[in-house]
């Protein structure tokens, strides 16, 4: 289904604009069941009040490419996890001033180590952790020790 796939590509997520619902890995499936198209969700961070934005997006998109018939279903679980995140998405992260996710989930709740981010302005590792909340709940505010300069980290959960 390269079509709808194409517009899904072009949901940009609410809150990080740059990044569509795709590079997030929030879509998890697609298909044709009974006449409509059946689009599988998992949500990012569920608590986020962006969840709702990004069905009625999906929907509303899809609507407007001719997929009159659509069903979105959201699945909790196995839940999101920023692994999920494309390497498409984490260049785009990166491109926005916001440093992608660093490593695995399920190991860092093993180790709960704090994970090396990289400035996303010069690359730096130099990096320290302002607070545990940036923008927004989902991720944390850093700044860079080289640059100077203030970036949110998206966390790896
Ligand atoms: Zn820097």
């Amino acid at each position: 289904m390269p079509l709808a796939h194409s517009v899904l590509a072009n949901v940009m997520d609410p809150e990080v604009p740059v990044v569509s619902v795709v590079d997030l890995g929030i879509v998890r499936g697609l298909s044709w069941r009974e006449g409509h198209l059946h689009v599988l969700i998992t949500p990012t961070y569920s608590g986020c009040p962006a969840t709702e934005v990004i069905e009625t997006s999906i929907r509303d998109a899809l609507v407007q490419s001719g997929f009159v018939s659509t069903q979105v279903e959201q699945r909790l679980d196995p839940a999101w996890t920023t692994d999920w995140i494309t390497d498409e998405g984490r260049e785009k992260l990166k491109a926005y001033g916001i440093s992608p996710p660093v490593g695995s989930a399920d190991k860092r709740s093993l180790t709960a180590e704090k994970p090396v981010v990289l400035c996303p302005i010069c690359d730096s590792k130099n990096t320290l952790q302002i607070s545990e909340f940036g923008s927004t709940a989902c991720k944390a505010l850093y700044r860079c020790n080289d640059c100077l300069e203030p970036f949110d980290y998206f966390k790896c959960i």
